[in-house]
């Protein structure tokens, strides 16, 4: 058996891939084992998933294989679900096995949190994955079927967005560009159909910029979003929501963007977590364990500037993933680690087609600029990930 060092990475998301890609650079030949492990033989593109969700755009180019982003001569693949990390014995338990570790990647990204309210995991859908969306635009679709059958079901064209985060307003905007196709394929009079979008802050997008979150809500209140802030949803059933104010919203599609936390088997596996997310040190290793490196939305990093964390991001674990595997690397050579410094590259949210807000740096855009900005955004990532190839065949240029 060979001794070299093993290490495994779990997930591969934004975090998880830029860690094995960084890896297989660095290393050099038989200096350690690399495995990456996966619920699916694919990488999706979580910030594109409420395309797909709401049918505006395929499935498909919302992932690309693994085996297209990795060298599968140095690293290990294997698509299989972790069930637990054994930390005291440096194991992680799949769902068909087990692997050892010497140092430990933790790259599953976050789980949907529904703070309790009753009957959200049970009666809502959730952009999450693939397989997620896959079903809610299913879903819709076949609403619009089923109302044809029978007219007197008004609640079928009725769709609850809980939650007016990023997640919410994107979601929103694509699923305002799809109703009015859906009409038309099912024979529907457009004024029949309600798009609900509920927020318990007093604002849509809390904390953005104010003119920005402005100029979103009247974008999507033109395209037929009705906005409904500073209420909670209180619980949800098989027939739609209660709001904290009593009011009942029937609608047969309720998907809850209501916010997200950490994974679960974090806390499970004993590693000091906050909401399943772990105050990493400056070089992003789980508290008290030096061999466990984390990133990505299972990570809390602090912003010094207002001593609260950096919220979840795309951004922060692709910025996270390169500095893990250096770091590896440095610790398998007795050299020292480097400090991980988030850099905000900016925020852009879409608002549906040809039209996004964003800030970047000092400067708001608005509208077409907006948009495209988004576009380099995702081209980019495809760009870091799989070169010029994978950009042309998945970005969307236009
Ligand atoms: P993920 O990208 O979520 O990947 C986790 C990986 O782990 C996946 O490959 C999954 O299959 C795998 N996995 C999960 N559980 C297991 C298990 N038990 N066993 C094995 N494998 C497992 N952020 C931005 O910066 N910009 C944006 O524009 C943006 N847009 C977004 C739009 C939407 C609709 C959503 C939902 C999120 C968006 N975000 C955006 C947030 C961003 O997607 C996440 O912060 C980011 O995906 C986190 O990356 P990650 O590497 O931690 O995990
Ligand atoms: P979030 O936590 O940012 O937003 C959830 C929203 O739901 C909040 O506004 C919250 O007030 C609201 N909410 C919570 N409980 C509620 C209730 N009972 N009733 C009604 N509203 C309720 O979650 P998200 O939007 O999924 O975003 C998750 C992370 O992903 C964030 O870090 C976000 O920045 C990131 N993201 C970024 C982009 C982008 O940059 N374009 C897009 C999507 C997500």
């Amino acid at each position: 058996m060979s001794n070299i060092p093993k290490i495994v990475i779990l997930g591969a998301g934004y975090g998880g891939i830029m860690a094995a890609q960084r890896l297989q650079k660095e290393l050099n030949y038989n200096e350690a084992d690399v495995t990456l492990v996966s619920k699916h033989d694919y990488h999706y593109f979580t910030t594109h998933l409420h395309m797909p969700a709401a049918g505006t755009d395929a499935i498909d180019n919302a992932r690309v294989s693994i085996s297209k982003l990795v060298d599968e001569f140095k690293i290990d693949t294997v698509k299989s679900t972790v069930q637990e990390i054994r930390i005291e014995d440096k194991k992680v338990i799949l769902e068909d096995g087990t692997l050892s570790y010497d140092y430990l990647v933790i790259g599953v990204g976050g789980e949907v949190e529904t703070f309790g309210i009753p009957g959200m995991t049970e009666n809502a859908f959730f952009i999450r994955s693939i397989n997620s969306v896959r079903v809610i635009c299913e879903h819709i679709e076949h609403q619009f079927a089923l109302y044809k059958q029978d007219e007197t079901r008004a609640d079928r064209l009725n769709f609850v967005v809980g939650g007016a985060g990023f997640t919410g307003i994107e979601f929103v905007g694509e699923l305002s560009d799809r109703i009015p196709q859906l009409c038309k394929q099912f024979d529907v009079d457009p004024s029949l159909v309600n798009i609900y979008n509920i927020e318990a802050a007093p604002t849509a997008l809390p904390g953005f910029d104010p003119a920005l979150v402005e100029y979103a809500m009247n974008v999507l209140k033109k395209k037929g979003v009705t906005f409904k802030l500073a209420t909670a949803i209180k619980e949800c059933t098989p027939e739609g929501v209660l709001l904290a104010t009593d009011e009942e919203i029937k609608a047969a599609t309720v998907v809850w963007t209501g916010g997200v936390r950490g994974n679960s088997m974090i806390e499970k596996a004993g590693i000091e977590a906050m909401r399943g997310r772990v105050k990493v040190d400056e070089h992003l290793r789980a508290p008290g364990h030096d061999n466990i490196f984390i990133v990505g939305d299972n990570s809390l990093v602090i912003n010094p500037e207002i001593d609260r964390p950096y919220p979840p991001t795309a951004q922060m674990a692709m910025q996270q993933g390169p500095v893990v595997a250096s770091n590896i690397v440095a610790s398998i050579r007795n050299q020292p680690l480097k400090k991980f410094t988030y850099e905000n590259k900016g925020t852009v949210a879409s608002l549906g087609k040809g039209q996004a807000i964003g800030v970047v740096g000092k400067t708001k855009l608005t509208g077409f600029w907006a948009a495209q900005l988004k576009k380099v955004i995702d081209i980019r990532w495809l760009f870091i990930i799989g070169g010029f190839s994978l950009a042309f065949k998945k970005g969307k240029f236009f």
